[in-house]
């Protein structure tokens, strides 16, 4: 799964996966960007964001509609079609949006016959992270016997991918009086 981080006037940042079939980013009278879910083109479509994989690599490309002249990504003209990076800055106008494939990671019960990257053993029927990034499956919590261990924890990091679980909460930075309320955390 992947995001894309959009900044709505009051709301901070808001975020929307990238679906399978990619996201639409299209702009309304008011010059407002929308993001949604679309198979194929739209007539108001600025640009499509459309995922792939390479080599087991989830990743996703940019397409930007014909004759879009103010499309910029991070701060340049992007090409037609071209490959997004982790924080890649899409900016349209006032509108900015924010690629990551790097979404929070959660804890649930593992269901699938996938063994530990850390300790080697099975995960099914065990409390378990998946990674966001790499797919590796780690023990976090109950075992399906009703002991506990925390492999995630006790690595402090993704076994696959190194990454640790503050890496997947990123969200772009608001400056300050972009947003309607201001996020400065005092008021
Ligand atoms: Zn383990
Ligand atoms: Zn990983």
């Amino acid at each position: 799964m992947q995001l894309i981080h959009q900044l709505e006037a009051d709301a901070g940042f808001e975020r929307s996966e990238i679906a399978e079939v990619g996201l639409s980013i299209r702009r309304d009278a008011a010059g407002v960007l929308a993001l949604a879910p679309a198979e194929r083109p739209h007539p108001d479509d600025v640009a499509r964001v459309v995922p792939f994989a390479e080599h087991g690599v989830r990743r996703a490309a940019l397409i930007a509609a014909p004759g879009i002249r103010d499309l910029l990504l991070g701060g340049r003209r992007p090409l037609d079609v071209q490959v997004l990076a982790e924080r890649d800055e899409i900016a349209l106008g006032g509108a900015r949006l924010y690629f990551t494939a790097r979404v929070p990671l959660v804890v649930t019960r593992c269901e699938d016959d996938a063994s530990c990257g850390v300790c080697g053993e099975g995960v099914r029927g065990c409390d378990a992270v998946t990674c966001t990034h790499c797919s590796a499956v780690t023990h976090a919590g109950a075992l399906l016997d009703g002991e506990e261990r925390d492999c995630f924890a006790h690595r402090g990091c993704c076994p696959g991918c190194g990454l640790a679980r503050g890496d997947f909460e990123w969200l772009p930075e608001i400056e300050p009086g972009e947003c309607g309320r201001g996020d400065g955390g005092r008021g």
